[in-house]
């Protein structure tokens, strides 16, 4: 049952204040327009060039923008409009680029749910939201997508449309490719939804929080910081007509679709290729057939990125000038292999779905883009290291990054309690990222106070697994930890102390995890079993001390 009535999203947004928010439109960073308004002047400039490709199909920005206002008229015709929300739930596809498009024409609010959720997940979404309609692909890697999608919309009040992608249709889906069919009249719909643009200030989409507690944390994004900070990361990258981005990761991320992934090549008139996952070998076949550009990746993809060229030098990837590394640490190891390997060069890129951006530029020295996360994309980006105490450390020492700025929105959608928790009063967003500012203002990323595990740049949180393991008999204390991993760069461990005589398994506690309909990159991998937890000075469990004993206990083995 929903808890939230429909209501106007501004409502549940915290906004920047008015002074601060004047400033950023006198200083340029917010234009006023919408996200439509910026791609369509894009497209317009030559609507017959390619804009998007993914497999067999191209299309052009001609077909982009009509396909995208019928899809925009199709929504509405089914109810859809201004401000709705809308749960998308979709493989890296074309029609996903055009629904995005159309939402943005509309107003209406994309929600974007990763592919890897589940029940859990996109119940709280849907709830949290208010969702009036999901959008999901019928089936991926032999998972039923379309039958969750309506299991979750029969327990909501107010989710009444399913919308599919694929050929197993149910009668009572809604098929993604008819409501991606031009515009009948292109005209006509694209004057129409023209006339209804949303204004820059108005919410664009939602984000979802790396590291989503049971609570989604949802991050309200608008038209205005979306468009800078896509925009502004594009021209840092030196995009412009003649890039071709490759999109391989999981489009729902801020970073493959904005940072400036999608929308960043789609603004300056380039060409975005669509892959469903890094996978070398189609990645290295699809850079040399589409001549790529420009991709950006998680370090465990680079990994194996390098490790496949190693073996295998047959494709040709001099078309590749610029890989982007981002969502956790890259190591100086694994960065110092790039441009030997690949023949591009590197860009570290630090930044979360709550905003801020920081970038390695193109021209850097060879040492700042292997040693340092890079800097901030805007003059106007606020940040401030603190030490436990909240106190400003010294120059050059760690700290706990708190941030604010002009793409980086002032608190969760709909959840103050979570904003209280996550945000200082004049807004300053804490990331629970320790980190150094090097005195050329660089940044290097050195760890983290906050207590998620970071699998291969998908964020889990602690609390979420611990909770689970509580609701198993026999538990008496849980603690979910990082483990280092070749592959991911972590995995989740959790340690378990049973009640006396009693005992747990790792089976136990994912089979708990999966009959409650959690996405599976959150299962534990490890359990450790042990008679007592440690805990620091004050009592807590000692996280830190659990994080070392997996290690060595995975070195030892
Ligand atoms: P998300 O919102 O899912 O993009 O996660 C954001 C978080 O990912 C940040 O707060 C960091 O903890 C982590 N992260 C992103 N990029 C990097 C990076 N280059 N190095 C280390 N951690 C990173």
């Amino acid at each position: 049952m929903s808890t939230h009535p429909i209501r106007s999203t501004r409502a549940d947004v915290v906004p920047w204040p008015e002074d601060v928010a004047a400033r950023y439109v006198a200083d340029g960073f917010w234009s006023g327009r919408s996200l439509g308004a910026h791609l369509y002047a894009a497209a317009d400039v030559d609507p017959e060039a390619v804009c998007l490709v993914d497999g067999a199909t191209r299309l052009t920005f001609g077909d982009l923008t009509a396909r995208a206002d019928g899809a925009a008229t199709r929504l509405r015709a089914l109810g859809i409009g201004a401000d709705d929300r809308i749960i998308v739930q979709l493989p890296n596809c074309w029609e996903f680029v055009v629904l995005m498009v159309a939402c943005f024409r509309l107003g209406a609010l994309p929600v974007m749910a990763l592919p890897a959720h589940r029940r859990r997940e996109l119940t709280a979404m849907a709830e949290l939201t208010g969702a009036r309609a999901i959008v999901v692909a019928d089936e991926v890697k032999g998972f039923d997508h379309q039958e969750l999608a309506h299991e979750v919309a029969a327990g909501s009040d107010t989710l009444r449309h399913v919308l599919v992608s694929g050929s197993h249709q149910r009668p009572d889906s809604v098929d993604l490719a008819w409501l991606c069919r031009p515009a009948a009249d292109v005209a006509r719909a694209r004057r129409e939804l023209d006339g209804i643009a949303p204004d820059g200030t108005a919410v664009a989409l939602f984000l979802l929080s790396g590291g989503t507690t049971g609570i989604p944390k949802l991050i309200a994004r608008t038209h205005n910081d979306y468009a800078y900070m896509a925009g502004r990361a594009a021209e840092i990258c030196g995009l412009d007509r003649s890039t071709v981005c490759l999109a391989v990761l999981p489009l729902a991320h801020g970073y493959p679709m904005a940072g400036p992934g999608v929308l960043g090549t789609l603004l300056v008139g380039g060409r975005v290729v669509i892959l469903p996952s890094p996978a070398p070998k189609r990645a290295f076949e699809t850079i040399e057939q589409e001549r790529v550009t420009f991709t950006s990746l998680v370090p465990a993809a680079v990994q194996r990125w390098l490790e496949y060229r190693e073996e295998d030098v047959s494709h040709d990837l001099g078309s590749l000038r610029l890989l982007q590394a981002a969502g956790s640490r890259l190591a100086d190891s694994v960065a110092v292999r790039i441009t030997p390997t690949l023949g591009c060069r590197l860009q570290q890129v630090y930044g979360m779905a709550e905003g801020l951006l920081c970038m390695t530029r193109p021209d850097d020295p060879p040492e700042v883009i292997w040693h340092t996360q890079g800097r901030p994309i805007c003059p106007a980006d606020e940040l401030v290291l603190v030490d436990e105490d909240g106190a400003p450390v010294p120059p050059g020492e760690p700290g706990v990054l708190l941030t604010r700025g002009p793409y980086t929105p002032r608190g969760y959608y709909r959840t103050p309690e979570l904003t209280a928790l996550a945000y200082s009063p004049d807004g300053w967003y804490r990331t629970g990222d320790i980190v150094r500012l090097r005195p050329d203002g660089n940044l290097v990323v050195e760890g983290r106070d906050k207590d998620l595990i970071n699998r291969g740049g998908e964020k889990i949180s602690a609390e979420e697994v611990e909770n689970f393991a509580y609701q198993l008999d026999g538990v008496r204390l849980a603690a979910a930890v990082a483990m280092p991993d070749a592959d991911l760069g972590e995995r989740v461990c959790l340690y378990v102390a049973p009640q006396p005589g009693r005992q747990v398994s790792l089976g136990d506690v994912r089979a708990l995890m999966e009959r409650a309909g959690v996405a599976h990159f959150k299962l534990p991998e490890r359990l450790e079993v042990v008679d007592e937890l440690p805990v620091t000075p004050v009592g807590k469990v000692n996280k830190k001390a659990l994080r070392a004993d997996i290690a060595r206990r995975l070195v030892a083995s």
